[in-house]
C-alpha cells in the first residue's frame, strides 16, 4: 500500500520529533520556516506493507493578512488531497485556540483524521482519559491514539492505523 499523509498541529506538540521517530534516525532537515512551496515532501517511510509519503502542510494559524490567507488555502488543499491526516496534540489539558482553529478546519475535510495525543510519557492514565474524552466530543476523528514520539511508544500502532486507510 502506498499513500500520502500530513501531520498537522500547533507548534511544539512534537510533529518533528514524531517524524524523526517514524524514520528512526535523525537524518531529516527540519525546518519550521514558513513554507512557500506546496506539498513539500518531509520524509518517506517504507516497510514490507507500506510506503507512506509524509507531506509538510504549511502552518495552520488563523490568518492575519493576505499571505496568511494564502497559506491557509494551501493547507486546506493539502488536507483535502492526502489520504490520511494525523492531527497531533500534546498533553496540555485544555484545548487551546491553536488546536481549536485546526479542529474547525478538519470539520470541513473528507480525509480520514487520526488524532495523536502525544507526550503521554508526561501524564498519568486518568489525565490521558480526560484528554481522550475531551477530543472525542468532536466528531472528526476516525481513530485516537496516545503516543510518545520521544521514546517511540505507539508509533508502530500509528503506522498500522495509517496503513489501514491507504
Ligand atoms: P513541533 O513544533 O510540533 O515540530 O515540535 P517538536 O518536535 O519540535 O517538539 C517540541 C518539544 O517537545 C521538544 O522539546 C521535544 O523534545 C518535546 N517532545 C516531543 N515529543 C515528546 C514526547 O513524546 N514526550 C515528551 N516528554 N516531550 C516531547
Ligand atoms: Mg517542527
Amino acid at each position: 500500500k502506498s499513500g500520502f499523509v500530513t501531520i498537522v498541529g500547533r507548534p511544539n506538540v512534537g510533529k518533528s520529533t514524531l517524524i524523526n521517530s517514524i524514520v528512526g534516525q535523525k537524518i531529516l532537515i527540519m525546518s519550521d520556516k514558513p513554507q512557500t512551496t506546496r506539498n513539500k515532501i518531509q520524509t518517506i517511510y517504507n516497510d514490507e506493507n507500506s510506503q507512506i509519503i509524509f507531506l509538510d502542510t504549511p502552518g495552520i494559524h488563523k490568518p492575519k493578512n493576505k499571505l496568511g490567507e494564502h497559506m491557509v488555502k494551501a493547507a486546506k488543499d493539502t488536507l483535502n488531497e492526502v489520504d490520511v491526516i494525523v492531527f497531533l496534540v500534546d498533553e496540555s489539558k485544555n484545548i487551546g485556540p491553536g488546536d481549536r482553529y485546526i479542529l474547525e478546519l478538519l470539520q470541513d475535510v473528507k480525509t480520514p483524521v487520526i488524532l495523536g495525543i502525544n507526550k503521554i510519557d508526561k501524564i498519568e492514565p486518568d489525565i490521558f482519559k480526560g484528554i481522550y474524552e475531551e477530543y472525542s466530543k468532536y466528531n472528526v476523528f476516525d481513530e485516537i491514539i496516545g503516543l510518545s514520539a520521544i521514546n517511540g511508544k505507539n508509533v508502530d500502532v500509528l503506522i498500522e492505523k495509517i496503513t489501514d486507510r491507504l
